[in-house]
C-alpha cells in the first residue's frame, strides 16, 4: 500500500488570486526552506523525492505549482487555512491548465465539487467574467463554498443541479466559451488511502463502468452541445480505458465538428492506442509522472479559426 511504497510528492497550487509564486517562493526560504529553482523535468523530480529535506522546486509544466518533500503537511500553515496556497495533486491542476480560458471568459465546471478546479479556473480568468459551477452533491458544494471563499473566488456562480438538465439554450450560457468536464469516476486512479476516505470510489464491477462511463459520455456530449463553446476539457482519476480513450472515441465519432488538440505535447505518457490521434490525450500515473492516476482529453471546435474572426 500506499503507507509502506514510495509516496507522491507534496503539490501546492500558488492562488495567484492572493500572492503570487515569487512572493511563496521568498516566504518559504524565510521559513527555512531551501529553493532549488524550476525542474526541468519529471526526473528531476523524481531525483528530489529520493532525498528528504526541507527543500522544494517549482513544477516542471505547471508554472503555479511548487513541489515539497511526501509528507510535508501544511493543512496547519497560515497561508494554507488563508487561501494562498491549495493542495492539489499536479495531475488535477492539468484539466484547467490545458482549457486555458482567456481573463474574463465565460466558462462551467460542469461537475465541479470540492472546487479546486473551479478556483484555479477564476486564477486563471483573474476573478473576471464568470464560472458556473455546477454539482448534484449538496454536502460537497458546502465544501466547495467554504473552499472558494478562503480562495478569495468572487466570479462563481454555484448550483445545486444536475449538468445535464443545464439548458444550452439559456441565455445566460450565451457567452460560455470553455468548459471542464470532471464527471464523477471509478476514482481507480487515486492512491489508495484517498480511495478508501472517497464516497465515490466503490468496486469496479464492470456494471459500475458501464454506468460510469455511460454517465461520463453523457455529460461530455451534453457539453459539446452548447453553441458558442469552443474548447472542452474532458479529465478522470481513473485508469480504464472504458472511462478515458472509449469516451473520447464514442464522442469524437457523435461530433465530427469538434477535434482533440494535442494535450502538452512535452507530457510524456500519452493515451492508450485506440483510435488514430489517441496520442492527443494525456495520462498521468504514480510511476511514470509521480502524481496520481489521471486522463485529461482537449476538444476543440473545428471552425474556431474563422468563428473568431468574425
Ligand atoms: N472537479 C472537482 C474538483 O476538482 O474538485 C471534482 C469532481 S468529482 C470527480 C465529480 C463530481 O460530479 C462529484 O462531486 C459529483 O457529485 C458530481 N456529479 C455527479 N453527477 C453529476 C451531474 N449529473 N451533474 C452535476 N454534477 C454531478
Amino acid at each position: 500500500g500506499v503507507a509502506d511504497g514510495p509516496a507522491l510528492p507534496r503539490y501546492v497550487r500558488v492562488n495567484t488570486l492572493k500572492t503570487s509564486v515569487n512572493d511563496i517562493i521568498s516566504y518559504f526560504k524565510r521559513q527555512g526552506y531551501t529553493y532549488l529553482g524550476k525542474a526541468r523535468s519529471i526526473e528531476e523530480i523524481v531525483q528530489f523525492v529520493q532525498k528528504p529535506g526541507k527543500r522544494f522546486l517549482q513544477d516542471s509544466h505547471i508554472p503555479d505549482l511548487l513541489v515539497f518533500s511526501p509528507n510535508t503537511d501544511f493543512h496547519k500553515d497560515s497561508l494554507y487555512t488563508a487561501g494562498h496556497l491549495i493542495l492539489q495533486d499536479k495531475a488535477s491542476c492539468l484539466p484547467a491548465f490545458l482549457l486555458s480560458p482567456p481573463v474574463g471568459a465565460h466558462v462551467i465546471d460542469a461537475c465541479a465539487a470540492p472546487g479546486n478546479k473551479t478556483s484555479q479556473l477564476a486564477a486563471i480568468i483573474q476573478n473576471k467574467g464568470k464560472v458556473f459551477a455546477f454539482d448534484l452533491d449538496t454536502k460537497r458544494l458546502a465544501t466547495m463554498s467554504t473552499l472558494l471563499l478562503r480562495a478569495g473566488i468572487t466570479c462563481q456562480e454555484l448550483a445545486n443541479q444536475d449538468f445535464l438538465t443545464v439548458s444550452p439554450d439559456d441565455p445566460k450560457y450565451q457567452k460560455v466559451s470553455h468548459i471542464l468536464v470532471d464527471p464523477s469516476c471509478s476514482g481507480s486512479g487515486m492512491p489508495d488511502r484517498m480511495r478508501m476516505l472517497s464516497e465515490e470510489a466503490g468496486s469496479e464491477t464492470s456494471e459500475r463502468l458501464q454506468a460510469l462511463s455511460a454517465f461520463q459520455r453523457r455529460a461530455l456530449s451534453h457539453a459539446l452541445s452548447f453553441s458558442s463553446v469552443q474548447t472542452v476539457v474532458y479529465s478522470t482519476c481513473s485508469v480504464h480505458q472504458q472511462e478515458n480513450e472509449d469516451v473520447v472515441k464514442n464522442i469524437l465519432e457523435q461530433y465530427t465538428d469538434f477535434r482533440l488538440v494535442k494535450a502538452l505535447p512535452s507530457w510524456p505518457v500519452r493515451g492508450q492506442n485506440i483510435f488514430p490521434g489517441s496520442d492527443s490525450c494525456l495520462r498521468a500515473s504514480f510511476t511514470e509522472t509521480l502524481t496520481s492516476g489521471f486522463f485529461v482529453a482537449l476538444f476543440q471546435r473545428k471552425d474556431e479559426g474563422s468563428r473568431s474572426s468574425v
